[in-house]
């Protein structure tokens, strides 16, 4: 069976990475990685969906023990991607989705080159602005922290594969899941498993003759 595929996606905070990732990830053969974070859970946020919510300590010796693919801290918290779900959900077949921000995104690029790498861009920093003071889960200094580094950020497209602007999320949702199926769709990695099925059917017409 082929391997999955590994799709990384990141974008600025408050751009609504989160909620198309949430929307593909209905699709049954993806499957969303969740995080480990030392963060203090949000109202509604549910251990083990959202999040792993651990201490600092157990954080530390999880990324001692290589357990975790990818790490980084972001405004004072840890956040990493548990390395054995990913592989297994890999292993089994299933595409797997990373949602997380830039520095993350390139140590999985350096460590696994073949996955691909998808940035979430706001139609403007305006609407970002506005997206984030609605969302109410900051403090103003908050706000301000993360708004002066999204052009920061947005400057390390130059290192992903695809991009996405969410301006209307039904059209975003669809854009991420026509880059995901025309990665499916790529003849490198797959040519020996197409060429092999054709070969098979082919014996089996001859001996049927
Ligand atoms: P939040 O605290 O708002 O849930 O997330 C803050 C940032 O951390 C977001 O940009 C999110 O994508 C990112 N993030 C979430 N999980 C991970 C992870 O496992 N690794 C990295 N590098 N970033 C993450």
């Amino acid at each position: 069976m082929r391997q999955g595929r590994l799709f990384v996606f990141s974008g600025p905070s408050g751009v609504g990475k989160g909620t198309i990732c949430r929307e593909l990830v209905k699709d049954p053969s993806l499957r969303l990685s969740v995080s480990m974070t030392t963060r203090t859970p949000r109202e509604g946020e549910q251990e083990g969906i959202s999040y792993f919510f651990v201490t600092r300590e157990q954080f530390q010796k999880t990324v001692e023990e290589n357990g975790l693919l990818e790490h980084a801290e972001i405004y004072g918290n840890c956040y990493g991607t548990p390395r054995k779900a990913v592989m297994d959900s890999l292993r089994a077949g299933f595409d797997v989705i990373l949602e997380i921000e830039m520095q993350g995104a390139l140590q999985v690029k350096r460590s696994f080159p073949e996955a691909i790498l998808v940035f979430v861009l706001p139609p403007s920093l305006e609407v970002l602005r506005q997206r984030l003071s609605g969302r109410g889960t900051e403090t103003e200094e908050q706000m301000r922290n993360r708004l002066s580094s999204s052009l920061e950020e947005i400057r390390l497209i130059k290192d992903y594969d695809y991009f996405v602007i969410n301006d209307d999320l039904a059209a975003a949702v669809a854009d991420a899941m026509g880059i995901i199926k025309a990665e499916r769709l790529k003849v490198a990695g797959s040519s020996e498993e197409i060429i092999s099925r054709y070969e098979e059917e082919n014996k089996c017409f001859f001996t049927h003759q």
